[in-house]
């Protein structure tokens, strides 16, 4: 039997997936690569959802990644994982057999709390795809005239809220926290975008949501919130965070991975991207965003040459990627991570910038986060 006869199967085509399949060739395997594709249309760059697909600036097509050699791409969802047999079953029946298997699916939008009182009538729209912006782009076809309210405060809520606003739109933010993003870019970072939110939009921060219902004509929607008061608008977007898409496969939550993105207790299965929570010296934690997802697909791949005998141990992954989020105007950049139990210190910057740093409890620099903060935060990630 031929080494490696059956191949590298990854499932899911967006960031890891491409990457890992982009590295395995690089890294010299020459066996087969099956990458599964289930987006419905070509596999895409997710972070130009909001900034490229809903202003309407690009199209699905000038938004898909750059098509991979020597990689066969199946456009299908894997319905069942048989972990004992490295096997994944498709919706048309087909089972694809692996030498090594990573899962890379993502994650979908997480819907609103079932505890809420929400009325079926009510059209949730989320943003993930390029089929929900087109959905947006129809159900609000002039912007300028619309009033939208955004259910979630955190990263794509923002953009939203931001790109509608700057459309003209009315619109109304509502949020759990009163410092939105706090966990990602400190207490000083997410002040200053409440205080921007609160001058850009209607913005309802720090309360709860009762109930989402139908106004009586059907024609609007009616939030209520938990301090009595309500806000109407004609199309509801909830951005209320991500969850790892890995219902088909059996698990509840992101796959703890060790730090080679292996899942332990299965060998020759890896999961990297934002379905996995690989191990970091503050515990398995899930990172979502587009170049983590791109640096973990890469080192899963290493890690796959290296347990099939074709390469070295590429040791532990570290995060010092980051995220750039730009909310109605203002950019906030970062690089690694904050961390459980930061530590974080806060510098002016001339021109009226922020510069945060974080630091492990142990005092070692672990993340970097920028408002209008230009080449300083690259500066200061350099340090990390
Ligand atoms: C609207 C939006 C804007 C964003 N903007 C930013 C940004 O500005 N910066 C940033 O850093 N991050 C951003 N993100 C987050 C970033 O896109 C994700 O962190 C990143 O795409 C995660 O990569 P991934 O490979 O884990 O998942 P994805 O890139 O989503 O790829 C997963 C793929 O797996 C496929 N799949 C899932 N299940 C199956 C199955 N059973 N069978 C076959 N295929 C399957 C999916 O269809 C998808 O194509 C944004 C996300 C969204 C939704």
């Amino acid at each position: 039997m031929p080494a490696h006869e059956h191949g590298v199967v990854i499932v899911g085509s967006g960031a890891a997936g491409h990457s890992c399949a982009r590295a395995l060739r690089s890294g010299g395997f020459a066996g087969r690569i099956r990458l599964l594709n289930g987006e419905g249309g070509p596999a895409i760059n997710r972070t130009l959802v909001d900034t490229g697909l809903l202003p309407g600036l690009l199209t699905q097509e000038q938004i898909a990644l750059a098509p991979l050699a020597d990689v066969e791409v199946i456009d299908a969802r894997a319905m069942r994982l048989d972990a004992s047999e490295r096997t994944v079953v498709l919706e048309d029946g087909r089972a694809l057999r692996a030498d090594a298997l990573v899962l890379a699916c993502g994650s979908l939008p997480r819907p609103l709390d079932e505890a809420l009182s929400v009325d079926p009538a009510v059209r949730q729209h989320t943003l993930h795809g390029a089929r929900d912006a087109d959905g947006l782009r129809r159900a609000i076809p002039e912007p300028a005239a619309a009033s939208v309210i955004v259910i979630g405060s955190g990263f794509i809520g923002a953009e939203v809220a931001s790109h509608y606003a700057g459309a003209g739109a009315r619109v109304t933010l509502i949020g759990r926290s009163p410092l939105p993003l706090r966990a990602a870019v400190g207490a000083d970072i997410a002040g200053r975008l409440a205080s921007l939110h609160a001058e850009r939009v209607d913005a309802r921060l720090g309360v709860r949501i009762v109930a989402v219902r139908a106004a009586r004509d059907g024609a609007a929607t009616v939030v209520e919130l938990e301090d009595g008061s309500t806000v109407t608008g004609e199309a509801l977007v909830v951005a209320v965070g991500s969850a790892p898409a890995l219902a088909w496969a059996g698990f509840d939550g992101a796959i703890a991975v060790d730090d080679r993105f292996r899942i332990p207790t299965r060998p020759g299965i890896y999961a990297a991207g934002s379905a996995s929570a690989p191990a970091m010296a503050e515990g398995h934690v899930r990172v979502d965003h587009w170049d983590a997802a791109v640096s973990q697909g890469a080192h899963a791949a290493r890690s796959v040459l290296h347990d099939l005998g074709l390469g070295d141990d590429p040791g532990p992954w570290a995060p010092t990627t980051g995220f750039t989020l730009v909310a109605h105007g203002a950019v906030i950049g970062a690089r690694g991570v904050r961390g459980r139990d930061a530590g974080e210190a806060t510098a002016e910057l001339e021109g009226g910038g922020l510069l945060t740093e974080f630091s492990t409890a142990d005092g070692v620099p672990s993340g970097v986060v920028g408002w209008n903060a230009g080449p300083h935060v690259a500066r200061a990630a350099s340090r990390l």
